[in-house]
């Protein structure tokens, strides 16, 4: 999952990029509003960490102007503790939560994580795959007792797949998602396929994944049932 993370206050950016990449996560920083708007218009993000005190831009329209665009990013917004007004209006555009500052980084990562589980519908750490099991705080995946040995961008892309269970996702999706935006000088398209060519190979060995489907000229798609 991606998250943009729109702060002015560049030693906090960093400071909640570093932690969120820990827990695996892929950031992308804006420190003005004016660099936030641009990537949101081009750029597809799972998140965006929203400072609402931004010096050249009212942080309220990136919310707008995301909507406009049917941009599907769920939106945290950050403010100063009191600023009660600006809170409310974000929540009726549509954000998804909100933490005054300043606030723990552990506390961050939970409201996140709480979002992602309604907006993926994730009810267990434990998501059923067909015959294997993703343990996904432990970021094993299991096949009965055995780990099925995956590396972590494997993992990733998976998870992605799973938690968006029985939608067509195109390659540049899956690539923004999980190694960054398509502006990237490594991205071609063949990229995703080799990877998927890999996790079947690996999964294979232990039982077939018919759930692991390719959708022709699109991408990809996994149709398992949880
Ligand atoms: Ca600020």
């Amino acid at each position: 999952m991606n998250v943009l993370i729109v702060e002015d206050e560049k030693n906090l950016a960093g400071e909640i990029a570093l932690f969120l990449k820990k827990e695996n996560f892929l950031c992308e920083m804006a420190h003005t509003g004016r660099e936030a708007s641009e990537k949101i218009a081009v750029n597809l993000y799972d998140f965006v960490l929203l400072d609402l005190g931004l010096p050249d831009y009212n942080g309220l329209d990136l919310i707008r102007e995301a909507k406009e665009i049917n941009s599907d990013v769920s939106f945290i917004i950050i403010t100063a503790r009191g600023a009660v007004e600006d809170r409310i209006k974000g929540l009726d555009l549509g954000a998804d939560d909100y933490l005054p500052k300043p606030f723990a980084l552990a506390e961050l990562h939970a409201r996140i994580m709480a979002v992602a589980r309604r907006k993926f519908r994730i009810q267990s750490p434990d998501i059923g795959l067909g015959e294997f099991i993703m343990n996904t705080s432990a970021r094993k995946l299991m096949h009965g007792e055995n780990e099925v040995e995956i590396t972590k961008k494997e993992f990733d892309l998976l998870y992605y797949l799973v938690i968006n269970r029985n939608k067509v996702l195109a390659r540049h999706q899956l690539y923004e998602h999980i190694w960054g935006n398509t502006l990237d000088d490594q991205y071609d398209s063949n990229f995703i396929d080799v990877h998927i060519k890999n996790i079947r190979k690996k999964l294979n060995n232990h039982a077939p994944t018919p759930w692991l489907e390719t959708v022709r000229g699109v991408g990809y798609r996994i149709t398992a049932d949880s």
